[in-house]
């Protein structure tokens, strides 16, 4: 499906980046995989500019019935293709082979379907009926229509979750889109990209991919006054700079941001369970997920044991090779990832930490981007280790004083993405969930991913949502109109 290097997708055409290509890796080997198109300002002025012109002057924004059917295709080519998309996901992003079989890519080709089935039954027009305000007589109606060009800028964490929950709302939406993902996963786009190309009637325009080594590029595309709504999902730093850049022209902007969520262990929870679950959850994906709940808080009677039960669980998950199918915790996506994390790590001990598993690079593997799962104990809770977001397989583990002081501690934060509860008594856990600020949470191990379930963070993790009806409507504008009438 994909030669190296990749193109990007420019107004309906397969070409060459202007900026020459640059290569994609594989983080488990350091291998260099291939290389994909590197787009520069040129190339994302062409990509703009088609984006525009699809939207404005083609059908695409007001025909609902063929955007529907153009969806499923694009459903049933990513289907088609899931073998070799699986393949190069294992490959290029490190994913745990089992996570292709959900987040990672089956599940979200699969929500695209959702996307086409809320469009087609979706009430794109209300009747308010007649009123006479300030005694003229007028019939109203409100009518939800496309924002316009949508600006789609995607981390490499799980990419094909990411780009297909903003390209599949906007397309069902009526919006075109310019995707440009990270610079990390270039491959993962571009394969998208081939796709709607070769094996879908989405017209000329209607989606443009461009890929780029160039973090510029998705600066430029932010600031750029023909792009109507920016869709972002990135780091919290990076989300303050775009609203920055979307601000000059006013532009809608939705962020999808960092967090540190909590994962609160009841003192009336199955301390054995809650916490091997809290380990499995802290590595998948070697902790690189915007949702995962990093800090474990667990009742100060039973700290000791709570550590012990979670760091004997770390030391059995990893990490693994992610092509075994066994595999929970691969490589973490970079060398620049791995001095992060390695940058964490060293801070905790600084800041009186100590590690009760893990800590460093696993002393067996000397190529690819590793990681051990590490517990982390013994910090204050203004730790910057605590606070922070780490986007490695690190946990840190905190005592709580009962259920008000738990709650407080996992407040505590600048995030507000997601969180977790374990305890006995399911109400009691229901209610310390429902006093958590945050946009999501787990209730004794519930699963809130789906198409149908809006996500989005609290404070700083972000602005809006995701997914579900909510996320759709992110990508619809409101118009109000009133006709005279006797
Ligand atoms: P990042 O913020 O470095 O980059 C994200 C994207 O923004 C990339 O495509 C990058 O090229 C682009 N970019 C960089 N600088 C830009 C600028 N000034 N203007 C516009 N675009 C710019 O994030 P990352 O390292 O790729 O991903 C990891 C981060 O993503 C973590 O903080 C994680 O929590 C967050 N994340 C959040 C969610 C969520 O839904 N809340 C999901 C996944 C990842």
């Amino acid at each position: 499906m994909l030669d190296s290097p990749s193109p990007l997708l420019l107004d309906g055409r397969l070409v060459p980046g202007s900026g020459g290509a640059f290569p994609t890796l594989d983080p488990a080997t350091e291998e260099v995989l291939g290389e994909a198109a590197d787009a520069d300002a040129a190339d994302l002025e062409v990509a703009v500019a088609a984006a525009r012109r699809a939207f404005d002057e083609s059908s695409w924004a007001t025909d609902v019935a063929f955007r529907v059917r153009c969806l499923r295709q694009l459903r049933e080519a990513l289907r088609r293709h899931a073998g070799e998309l699986r393949e190069l996901t294992i490959r290029e992003v490190g994913a745990p082979r089992f996570l292709t079989f959900g987040a990672q890519l089956d599940a979200p080709v699969d929500d695209l379907g959702w996307f086409a089935d809320l469009a087609e039954s979706y009430a794109w027009e209300t009747d308010l009926g007649r009123a006479e305000p300030m005694g003229m007589p007028s019939l109203r109606r409100v009518v939800r229509e496309p924002v316009g060009v949508v600006a789609a800028i995607t981390p490499w964490n799980f990419p094909h979750q990411i780009n297909l929950a903003k390209v599949g709302p906007a397309l069902a939406a009526g919006n075109t889109v310019v995707l440009k993902p990270a610079p990390d996963t270039p491959w993962c786009a571009a394969a998208l990209g081939v796709l709607i190309a070769e094996e879908t009637d989405i017209p000329p325009g209607v989606v443009n991919v461009v890929t780029s080594s160039d973090h510029g590029i998705g600066a430029r595309l932010a600031r750029d006054p023909r792009v109507d709504l920016v869709s972002f999902t990135g780091s919290t730093a990076t989300g303050r700079a775009v609203m920055a850049s979307a601000a000059e022209t006013l532009k809608k902007v939705f962020l999808e941001l960092g967090g540190k969520s909590a994962f609160v262990v009841l003192d009336d929870a199955d301390l054995r369970a809650a916490c091997s679950y809290a380990a499995f959850a802290g590595v998948t994906h070697a902790g690189q997920g915007c949702a995962i709940t990093t800090r474990l808080l667990v009742p100060r009677a039973r700290y000791d044991e709570a550590v012990e039960i979670t760091a004997k669980t770390l030391r059995k998950l990893g990490p693994g090779d992610p092509q075994d199918d066994s595999t929970i915790c691969g490589p973490v996506i970079s060398a620049r990832q791995r001095e992060r994390v390695e940058g964490y790590l060293e801070l905790a001990l600084k800041e009186g930490g100590a590690f009760a598993c893990g800590g460093g690079r696993p002393a067996d593997r000397d190529r690819g981007f590793w990681i051990e799962p590490t517990l982390i104990t013994g910090l204050p809770e203004q730790a910057r280790t605590v606070r922070e977001e780490i986007f490695g397989p690190v946990l840190v583990i905190l005592p709580h004083d009962g259920d008000d002081d738990a709650v407080r501690v996992a407040n505590d934060s600048p995030y507000g993405l997601s969180g977790a509860v374990h305890g006995g008594d399911v109400d009691r856990a229901r209610a310390v969930a429902a006093r958590l600020r945050t946009g999501t949470v787990s209730v004794n191990g519930g699963v809130w991913y789906g198409a149908d379930v809006p996500f989005g963070g609290y404070k700083q993790s972000g602005v809006g949502r995701e997914m579900g009806v909510a996320g759709f409507e992110e990508y619809l504008e409101t118009k109000a109109i009133a006709e005279g009438t006797t």
